[in-house]
Order: C-alpha cells, then sequence, then structure tokens
C-alpha cells in the first residue's frame, strides 16, 4: 500500500487548483494539455501529444520487464458555467467552470503517472490517456479515431468519476451498465402561418409540436419494459412570438437515454414513426436530426471484481458499494470501453457536494490522494501480481 507524503499531497491541490482556476471547454484544453505534458515530461515518462486536438497519451514501461500494457483514462474539459463559488482558486475564465471535477480526475491520473513513474515496481506498460472534450462532443471518439488504440495498444482501459452524495473515502463498483447511454434529437415541424381568427387557412404546427411534447414520453411509458430504463425528455420549445399570428415553424429538441442498444434502436425507429405519423395527420412538414450521441458504459465484470477488490484493500469492504443504481447520465468513456474491456468506478465527492454541473459545485481535495492510491494499487494488482484478465 502506498502513502503519500504531505508535500505530494500539497502538490496535488496546487495542480487541481491551478486546473481550477484555468477552465477550457472541449477541444480548447491547450493550457492543461501543455501543463499536463510537461508535469509527465518532467518525471520521465514518454509523452506524444495532439491525439485527438489536445490529448495528451503518456507511455510508462516497468522495470519488471515485458509484460501486458493497461490504459488509465483521465478527462480534462469545463463547462459553460458561470460558478458562484467564493474560493482562491475560483474560476477566472469567464462563464466557464471545472462544474464536473475534470479538474481532480486530472490531477488523481497525474500524480499516479509520477509516483508509478518515480518506481515503475511492475511488468508490462502503462498507457496515460488525457482525454479532451468528455462534455458533449465526445474527445474519446476522437482520440480512438485517431488511432488512440492502435499506436498504443492495450488489453482493458479504466477510468474514474467523482460521485457527489457518497461520502468521500466510499467507491461505487458497477457489474455492468454504469452510464446510459445518449441520444438527441432537434425537430423542425412547418406548417403555414395564418391569423390567429382564421386557423383554418393555416396548418397549425404550434398544436402538433404540442400533441408531439406530451405524446412522445409515451414510446418509453407504454412501449418499453418497466425494468428495463429509458427516457425521453423534450428540452427545448420554440415558437412564435406573438398574440395574433400562428407561427409557420416550430422547433424541438430533446435527449433519449437508455442502456440497451437494441432497445435504443427500437425507440429511434418508434420516434421517426411517430413524428411521421403526427406530421401526416397536421399535414407539416417534418425535419428531423436524430443522433446517436454516446454509447452506454458497460463494465466487463470480470475487470469489475478486480477494481472493487483493490478498492477494498485502500478503503475497507464496507465502503465499495456493489448496489447503487446505474445512472442515466452518460459519458464518452463508453468508446473506450466499448474498444476494449473496461471499468468505470464513482468515487464520492461527499454528502455535501453540490451536484454535477452546478455553479457551486468543487472537487473534493481530499478525494485526491485516494485516487492515486487507487490507480497505483490498481496498476500493481493487474501488472505486478498478475490479476489482469487473460
Ligand atoms: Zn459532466
Ligand atoms: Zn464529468
Amino acid at each position: 500500500m502506498i502513502e503519500l507524503t504531505a508535500d505530494e499531497v500539497s502538490d496535488l491541490q496546487s495542480w487541481r487548483h491551478d486546473f481550477h482556476r484555468h477552465p477550457e471547454t472541449a477541444f480548447e484544453e491547450h493550457r492543461t494539455s501543455a501543463r499536463v505534458a510537461e508535469l509527465l515530461r518532467g518525471w520521465g515518462l514518454e509523452v506524444h501529444t495532439g491525439i485527438g486536438g489536445t490529448g495528451v497519451v503518456a507511455v510508462l514501461k516497468g522495470k519488471l520487464g515485458d509484460g501486458p500494457a493497461i490504459g488509465l483514462r483521465a478527462d480534462m474539459d469545463a463547462l459553460h458555467v458561470t460558478e458562484i463559488n467564493q474560493v482562491d482558486h475560483a474560476s477566472t475564465h469567464e462563464g466557464r467552470m471545472h462544474a464536473c471535477g475534470h479538474d481532480g480526475h486530472t490531477t488523481m491520473l497525474l500524480g499516479a503517472a509520477r509516483q508509478l513513474g518515480a518506481n515503475p515496481d511492475f511488468a508490462g506498460k502503462v498507457v496515460f490517456i488525457f482525454q479532451p472534450a468528455e462534455e458533449n462532443e465526445g474527445g474519446a471518439r476522437v482520440m480512438i479515431e485517431e488511432g488512440l488504440f492502435e499506436r498504443f495498444p492495450v488489453q482493458a482501459v479504466y477510468s474514474m468519476h467523482n460521485w457527489p452524495g457518497l461520502p468521500v473515502g466510499v467507491a461505487a463498483v458497477h457489474d455492468g451498465p454504469v452510464m446510459a447511454a445518449f441520444d438527441i434529437f432537434s425537430l423542425t415541424l412547418t406548417g403555414k402561418g395564418c391569423h390567429a381568427a382564421m386557423p383554418h387557412l393555416g396548418k397549425d404546427a404550434l398544436l402538433a409540436a404540442c400533441q408531439l411534447v406530451t405524446q412522445l414520453p409515451a414510446l418509453i411509458s407504454r412501449e418499453q419494459e418497466v425494468h428495463k430504463p429509458a427516457v425521453l425528455s423534450v428540452t427545448s420549445f420554440n415558437a412564435g412570438d406573438t398574440f395574433n399570428v400562428m407561427p409557420e415553424v416550430v422547433k424541438l429538441r430533446g435527449t433519449v437515454r437508455c442502456f440497451d442498444m437494441e432497445q435504443r434502436a427500437r425507440i429511434e425507429q418508434r420516434f421517426r414513426d411517430a413524428i411521421a405519423a403526427t406530421a401526416s395527420f397536421h399535414g407539416l412538414q417534418a425535419d428531423l436530426d436524430y443522433r446517436a450521441s454516446y454509447p452506454a458504459t458497460i463494465n466487463t465484470a470480470e475487470h469489475a471484481a478486480i477494481c472493487a477488490d483493490v478498492l477494498s484493500s485502500l478503503l475497507g469492504a464496507e465502503n465499495v458499494r456493489r448496489d447503487l443504481t446505474p445512472s442515466m447520465a452518460s459519458e464518452d468513456f463508453a468508446f473506450m470501453s466499448q474498444a476494449c474491456p473496461g471499468v468505470y468506478i464513482w468515487m464520492g465527492n461527499g454528502e455535501g457536494s453540490a451536484s454535477l454541473h452546478n455553479p457551486a459545485y468543487d472537487f473534493n481535495d481530499e478525494l485526491l490522494p485516494i485516487g492515486v492510491k487507487y490507480w497505483v494499487n490498481l496498476v500493481k494488482a493487474l501488472l505486478k501480481d498478475g490479476r489482469l484478465p487473460a
């Protein structure tokens, strides 16, 4: 079991606070990525930049000889949120904020790289993956498309996310689904605008859109098996701007989430059917842009069991939750865990923590050394104690 010195813990905090003060959003993580690469080079790791734009990959070979390679992944991007925290390390970038704790994720993986770089007491290779644009833009997918796993083949890949509501020192490991798949839709309904006093002269796109808002959720509640979780939310409705005109165009947007890929395809087909039928009934033109965004994040059970063992030795078995329901939020780590076996765990950010993406959120510094120890102990379990499944 590794221990960190007080100086090492204070370094973690100062790196994290520096990232927090300078949040950068999707594919613009230039300062962050330069700092990550600089630190990694300073510890003697082999560093590759420019993969997926601002992505950074560092490779560390173990001193115990050849062996398998594993990937450890952190995300670096911030969000378009205006921070309301009055702390020394508050964001100095107007309208941007590390409201999802990726500053902490990056820091914990850096801490692990430093510890392992100083004593690469394992056989094989660790590939440290610092990815851009986890929020909305799928930076993981872009890194993969740019050859991440061809250039740096790994047998398995691991990641973690801080989790508000769970106490610090408590972790959660799921055996299968952990984060939902995420689709988005934009619909433009075009009818025929007219005088509001003479609706028979027009085609009412607004009435049709209202029907869709109330009826589309029935594609989930009336058509999906109740024990296969799915959700459909219309999140944006734009139409009209005065009292006496029936608008010609109405725009709707929203999202669909579920875990099962066949179910996902069925919902999309039924969604398209429902739009076409409603448009036909009202005599409207419907332009639908329905996009698969992130797949579901599914942990490989055999690997999850090892992660849970490592966490049990670190935190005590009573602090490793194996019973939490998966989240309907999504994660682009799914692209990595589709490419090879993977495990994505949650680590408590504190019961009092503001929720993810909230303007009062802050990553909990107490989690930093815990995350570093998890990474280091996981590498030892997999590449020194030979627990990586064949
Ligand atoms: Zn987020
Ligand atoms: Zn996040």
